[in-house]
């Protein structure tokens, strides 16, 4: 590696020793846009490295709620506002009891590079809680976003910062933290957070965006490999907003998705899931995934038991981790790999362990990256800010057209860099680079700030 690159890489491990996964996100990065770095002797000396991978303010603060049993409860919240490079701060917030400053790290620096590769201006961030939803009434669950929110709000606005949802913060979330927004600055501020209902200044298509805009990569990636998609099986990890899209569009694309998870196992079903029955047990019911079992017999539940998730031991084509970070060790790609995987579409955000992502390169799978492959939710939650700014609807085929564009042209620039680069269709790379030439840019432009 350049010595000015691993100066970086070193000194960020010696001031953050402990958040492992920011870390490994950092490493990523830096390993793959070692041939541009090569070309700009310049960055050193500007510290253009050092202050790309630093956020620019990270909010940390406490978020206390009274639960049914009349109960105080205290979590922590956080906000990393990553870079305001080319907009404002956007990213989702994450409601999770694994939510630590590492992941909210990891998971902002990751969205300065999905956000550039959308083409669109906005900046990164992200933030979250380690507050669980999962098993709390609805009147909990809005006595704790109303909380979250009276801190959070006056660190946010359309033009500043822009938080959207991520795992366990849906449309009814993002409902009670636009209504503590509203009433306590007193102002309708549509554009303040995106993934809002739709009667009330939401997208057409945002739900459904960032499913369906992997699979719109997917799509393109592999015809431009001279893969169909249709007749291929498919097996998706997870069962919620990301998963149950990109289910639906594979679905529609004549694929044979055979199997889907959560926390607890994963269903396999070798007739095909019936996704209908998925979303009425996740997005109606709130329930548990072994519940399909209770409509159809014939499929088999395999209990999650130790680090690797049995979805991975599935024979498949297409794998699409949709659930987590680090859902994919090196055992799962071995065993993928063995049974004869083709491309592996990363729907949740960093979901493949370093050593597997290498192994699926060294053998020939076509990977394609979560910076890439899974913006077009934040990509549709931009559109859904214009459409706030403009006071205006777009009707749902304009809005899908745009997103499918959106992912074709993401695509194009993760290939257009591997080209140029000589990477030999690695898109993890090409992605780094593409969106990384970008920022690099507008950072040299905009001085020492
Ligand atoms: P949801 O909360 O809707 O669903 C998450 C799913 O993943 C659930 O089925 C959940 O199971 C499962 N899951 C969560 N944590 C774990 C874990 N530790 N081990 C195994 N399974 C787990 O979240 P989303 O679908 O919105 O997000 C999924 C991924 O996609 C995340 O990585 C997120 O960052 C990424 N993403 C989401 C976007 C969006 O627009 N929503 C945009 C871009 C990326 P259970 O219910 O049992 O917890």
């Amino acid at each position: 590696m350049n010595k000015y690159l691993k100066n970086v890489l070193n000194g960020v491990k010696e001031k953050n020793p402990y958040e492992t996964e920011y870390l490994q996100a950092v490493e990523e990065v830096l390993t793959s846009i070692e041939p541009v770095v090569k070309n700009h002797p310049e960055y050193e000396r500007i510290a253009l490295l050092e202050r790309m991978i630093e956020p620019e303010r990270i909010i940390t603060f406490r978020v206390p709620y009274v639960n049914d049993k009349g109960q105080t409860v205290v979590h922590k919240g956080y906000r990393v506002q990553f870079s305001s490079l080319i907009g404002p701060y956007k990213g989702g917030l994450r409601f999770h009891p694994s939510v630590n400053q590492s992941i909210i790290k990891f998971l902002g620096f990751e969205q300065i590079f999905k956000n550039a590769l959308t083409g669109l201006p906005i900046g990164g961030a992200k933030g979250g809680s380690d507050f669980d939803p999962k098993g709390k009434s609805d009147d909990e669950i809005m006595r704790f976003c109303q909380s979250f929110m009276t801190e959070l709000q006056r660190h946010i606005g359309a033009d500043v910062d822009v938080p959207a949802g991520d795992i366990g913060v849906g449309e009814r979330e993002i409902g009670y933290l636009f209504g503590q927004y509203k009433r306590i600055k007193d102002v309708y501020e549509g554009g303040v957070l995106t993934g809002k209902g739709l009667s009330y200044g939401g997208s057409l298509v945002r739900k459904e965006a960032t499913g369906f805009g992997l699979i719109y990569f997917m799509k393109e990636m592999l015809g431009q490999n001279n893969i169909s998609l249709e007749g291929k099986t498919v097996t998706i990890s997870g069962a919620g907003n990301v998963a149950i899209y990109a289910c639906q569009k594979a679905l529609e694309y004549g694929a044979n998705v055979v199997a889907m998870s959560d926390s607890k196992g994963c269903i396999y079903d070798k007739n095909g899931i019936d996704l209908n029955l998925i979303k009425q047990i996740k997005e109606v019911e709130r329930g548990r995934i072994y519940e399909y079992l209770k409509v159809h017999p014939q499929a088999e539940y395999i209990e999650c038991n130790g680090t690797d998730s049995p979805i991975w031991e599935i024979k498949t084509d297409i794998a699409l981790p949709c659930a987590t970070q680090n859902e994919v060790t090196l055992n799962s790609a071995k065993k993928l790999v063995e049974n004869g995987v083709i491309a592996i579409g990363e729907g949740a955000n960093m979901p493949c362990v370093k050593e597997a992502t290498e192994y699926f390169l060294n053998n020939n799978i076509l990977v394609a990256p979560a910076k890439a492959a899974n913006a077009g939710g934040v990509a549709i939650s931009a559109v859904e800010m214009s459409q706030n700014s403009m006071r205006y609807y777009l009707p749902f085929e304009n809005v899908d057209k745009k997103l499918n564009e959106i992912m074709i042209n993401i695509f194009n620039s993760c290939k257009l860099a591997s080209n140029e680069y000589n990477l030999d269709n690695n898109y993890v790379a090409g992605a780094n680079i593409a969106a990384f030439t970008k920022l690099a840019n507008a950072m040299a432009a905009q001085g020492i700030v």
